[in-house]
């Protein structure tokens, strides 16, 4: 059974004040995508996956996977759920309307895949990763490719994966060795071992779309010298029916800490004679198209942050008001108290859900200006919502994440022993959240690239616009009679994220390894103040519906409630980080690496 609650109305709010969808839906490419229709499609697709995907989440991580002569059958139920997910088309919901698509906005699509995510984190993998394929077809794809391989991908009938990392290729994609030969026809033959693929095998689908990095003979080395393929599992005859196996066999799949369910493959190309490759984009931008699967992949894995982080967050709020434990202070009642009433455990609740809260609105944030990148009416705009999109993907991807280990480590301490127990079921969150740290570029490599590339944008104009927009907020704050108090402390978090960013223009142009040096505290705090920043957003749309004589007073008082314990309680966290940014790497290598043992 699954207790997990799509919980829409936090969504919808979101999506309103933060995701703009009004200003949104007057775009002519959103026009069907007004609030009512989305909330509507919303609330069916919550209800479909606390119905299909929820019930089978913690049966899946107890059954996990089998591997027989190279074929991975799922946990029972997942084959039919994911039927039931292709035949109620939900896999299209963003896809273009060219390719069979419902076209709606990333902004409403990230919401979709937090419920699903939420509701059975390793089912979703798939369909995520679909997801990034069809990005990358619809960016890169010939026409051909998307008649035969985009249109399956989008009805979900085929499911597409990520090939990058191979054993000695993780974070450090250029060393990948697998070779692509042109023969002379169009087509390539692919050959090497593809390691840790996400479904990269498994008995849901007809076909599997590989996205494979490969090297062609004579190409320069690193990534510049690495070409994108698409490599079916089975050929496909001309009239789309499905031909002979193509030669990607599955080797071996990963027995892993979480994410039971989602097979982890070796995957091995060319051991007979190699597996048919078309080139995706051209030679040697192989890089550029993964980038595209990339982003919305960074997306996604952010996503898991706010999604597990939430799941975990409603059982531990359940358990804390069935546990009864000591007395309540204060309270004359000799009867236990249920542990909701201690201090101790209020403040692991509400610093889950204001952070819940914060990540959310920050992942939606960022799908919204991608979507206004792609449909506003005027070029100056559509650059500069591109622009804060690039920003802040990074963040997106490695703040929720580290704040979603944090969630669900809180619901574990909410439940004592039992969440260190199976049975609880709170336990799974925390193993199936942390991978999402890991793959789709380490949170380290997000820090780098935060503050090595995403920083220098537009010589720091682009940053510089971000605190900007962050102030304006301060200003409003300041001039709200109820909302006042929440300027001085988002204001201090904004003070001190721009000190660091200073210290970084300053420091990092001399020596860049001073700068990476603090990279990570750095992002943090870039998260932690930006999520400020937008909880202060949502307490002013909820203070403005009261003014407005709202009837749902207390939701919005909750939701204000919220914002307000993470601007003061949260957001000055940010300025702890500022000595470990500020310090460059200063102490990390006065003990050399022989020495770090001996103690
Ligand atoms: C369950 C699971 C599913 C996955 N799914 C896929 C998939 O579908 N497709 C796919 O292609 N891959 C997938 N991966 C692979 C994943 O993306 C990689 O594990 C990840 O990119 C890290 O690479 P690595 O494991 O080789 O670690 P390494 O690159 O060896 O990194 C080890 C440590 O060193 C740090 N580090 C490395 N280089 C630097 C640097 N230059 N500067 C600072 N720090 C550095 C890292 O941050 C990390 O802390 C998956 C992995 C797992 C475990």
């Amino acid at each position: 059974m699954s207790d997990y609650r799509a919980p829409i109305k936090d969504a919808l709010f979101t999506l309103r004040h933060v995701g703009e969808i009004d200003e949104l839906s007057k775009t002519e490419r959103y026009a069907h995508a007004d609030y009512e229709t989305v909330a509507s499609v919303l609330e069916e697709q919550g209800r479909f996956m606390q119905e299909v995907f929820g019930p089978l989440n913690h049966s899946g991580d107890v059954e996990g996977l089998k591997l027989s002569d190279g074929v991975v059958t799922t946990p029972k139920g997942f084959k039919e759920a994911y039927a039931k997910f292709v035949d109620a088309g939900w896999q299209g919901l963003n896809a273009e309307e060219e390719f069979g698509g419902a076209g709606f906005p990333e902004a409403v699509f990230t919401l979709a895949l937090e419920f699903m995510t939420a509701a059975n984190g390793a089912l979703t993998m798939c369909p995520g990763l679909t997801t990034g394929a069809i990005e990358c077809l619809q960016a890169w794809g010939t026409e051909e490719q998307n008649e035969v391989y985009l249109r399956k991908l989008v009805t979900g009938e085929w499911t597409g994966t990520m090939n990058l990392t191979e054993p000695q290729a993780g974070s450090d994609v250029g060393l990948c060795t697998t070779k692509a030969e042109p023969q002379g026809d169009g087509t390539y033959k692919i050959s090497g071992t593809k390691i840790f693929i996400s479904f990269g095998e498994h008995d849901m689908a007809d076909n599997i779309v590989h996205l494979v990095l490969a090297r062609i003979p004579g190409s320069p080395p690193g990534t510049k010298g690495i070409s994108l393929f698409l490599v079916p599992k089975f050929m496909v005859n001309g009239d789309g029916t499905l031909g002979e196996r193509n030669d990607v066999f599955c080797l071996s799949i990963e027995h892993k800490m979480g994410i039971h369910a989602s097979p982890t493959a070796v995957l091995s190309y060319g051991d007979n004679g190699g597996a048919v490759g078309y080139l995706v984009g051209e030679e040697g931008q192989g890089m550029r198209a993964m980038f595209t699967m990339m982003n919305s992949a960074r997306l996604a894995v952010g996503i898991q942050g706010v999604a597990i982080g939430d799941a975990a967050y409603q059982k531990a709020l359940e358990y804390s008001q069935e546990r009864r434990q000591g007395k309540e202070i204060g309270s004359a009642s000799h009867e236990p108290a249920f542990i909701i009433q201690h201090p101790d455990v209020r403040r692991m609740l509400m610093t889950m859900r204001s952070q819940i809260d914060a990540m959310r609105a920050l992942i939606v944030y960022n799908a919204a200006a991608i979507d206004f990148s792609r449909s506003h009416g005027d070029e100056t705009e559509r650059e500069q919502w591109r622009e804060i999109a690039e920003l802040l993907t990074p963040v997106t991807k490695a703040w929720c994440t580290d704040v979603g280990m944090e969630v669900t480590s809180l619901a574990v301490q909410v439940f004592g022993g039992m969440g260190y127990i199976e049975e609880s079921g709170v336990a799974q969150h925390f193993r199936d959240m942390r991978i999402a740290p890991i793959y789709e570029g380490t949170n380290g490599i997000q820090a780098m690239d935060l503050v090595g590339r995403k920083l220098p944008m537009r010589m720091g104009g682009v940053v510089n616009d971000h605190f900007a927009r962050m102030r304006v907020t301060a200003a409003e704050l300041a001039s709200s009679t109820e909302l006042k108090a929440l300027e001085a402390p988002l204001t201090a978090g904004i003070d001190v994220l721009e000190e660091a960013t200073k210290w970084i223009f300053e420091h990092g142009l001399g020596d860049p390894k001073e700068a990476l040096a603090g990279a990570t505290p750095y992002l943090e705090m870039f998260g932690v103040v930006t999520g400020g920043w937008l909880s202060a957003r949502m307490a002013l749309a909820a203070q403005g519906e009261i003014d407005a004589a709202s009837s749902d007073v207390d939701y919005l008082k909750a939701r204000i409630a919220s914002a307000a314990f993470f601007i003061e309680q949260l957001v000055p966290r940010a300025a702890g980080n500022l000595a470990s940014v500020t310090a460059g790497s200063a102490g990390l290598y006065e003990i050399d690496a022989a020495n770090l043992a001996s103690r």
